[in-house]
C-alpha cells in the first residue's frame, strides 16, 4: 500500500525538493516527530526560495499553491481533533491567505503568506500541545535543508 516513491514517514514525495533545498536524508528525520506529514511540509515553505531574496514571481506562486495545500492538510486534522486554539489560528491563517495575491502582486504577497505560514506553525502546535508532545521548530530541521541564513557569519 501507499505510493512507493512517497516517505512512508512524512509522505514527501522521494525526491529533493529545489524550492527548499531539500536532500533526501538515509532515514527520514520527520520519524520521530508527531504529525510528521504536517511538520515536513511545512519545513519545505518555511526553508523555501520563496522567502528568499532570490524568489522570482513562479518561486512565489508555487509556494501559495503549497501553502493552501498544507493549511488545508492541516485544517482536516484540526477538525477532527476540534481544538479551540487551532481552530482560530486556521481561521488567521486563511484571512492571510486571502490578503495575498501572488498572481497580481507576487512580491507584496509575501508578508501575507509569511503570516499564514506562521499561523499554520501556531495551528501545528496547539495540535503538538494537545497530544502533549514536543513542539515543533524547524530550526531542528535546518540541517536537511540548504539554508542560507542571514547573518550567519555573524554567528
Ligand atoms: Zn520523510
Amino acid at each position: 500500500m501507499g505510493n512507493p516513491f512517497r516517505c512512508p514517514v512524512c509522505n514527501t514525495l522521494l525526491e529533493e525538493d529545489k524550492d527548499a533545498g531539500f536532500k533526501i536524508p538515509p532515514q527520514c528525520p520527520y520519524l520521530n516527530a508527531s504529525y510528521p506529514e504536517l511538520c515536513s511540509l511545512h519545513d519545505k515553505l518555511y526553508f523555501g526560495k520563496w522567502r528568499k531574496m532570490v524568489a522570482v514571481p513562479r518561486d512565489i506562486k508555487r509556494a501559495y499553491a503549497k501553502l493552501r495545500q498544507l493549511l488545508s492538510k492541516v485544517e482536516e486534522v484540526v477538525q477532527k481533533e476540534n481544538i479551540l486554539q487551532a481552530r482560530q489560528d486556521i481561521r488567521k491563517a486563511y484571512g492571510a491567505l486571502a490578503a495575498a495575491n501572488p498572481d497580481e502582486e507576487p512580491y507584496d504577497s509575501v508578508k501575507h503568506m509569511d503570516q499564514a505560514l506562521s499561523y499554520v506553525h501556531h495551528a501545528i502546535n496547539d495540535l503538538l500541545r494537545e497530544k502533549q508532545a514536543r513542539l515543533h521548530l524547524p530550526a531542528d530541521y535546518e540541517m536537511h535543508y540548504d539554508v542560507v541564513l542571514p547573518f550567519k557569519e555573524d554567528l
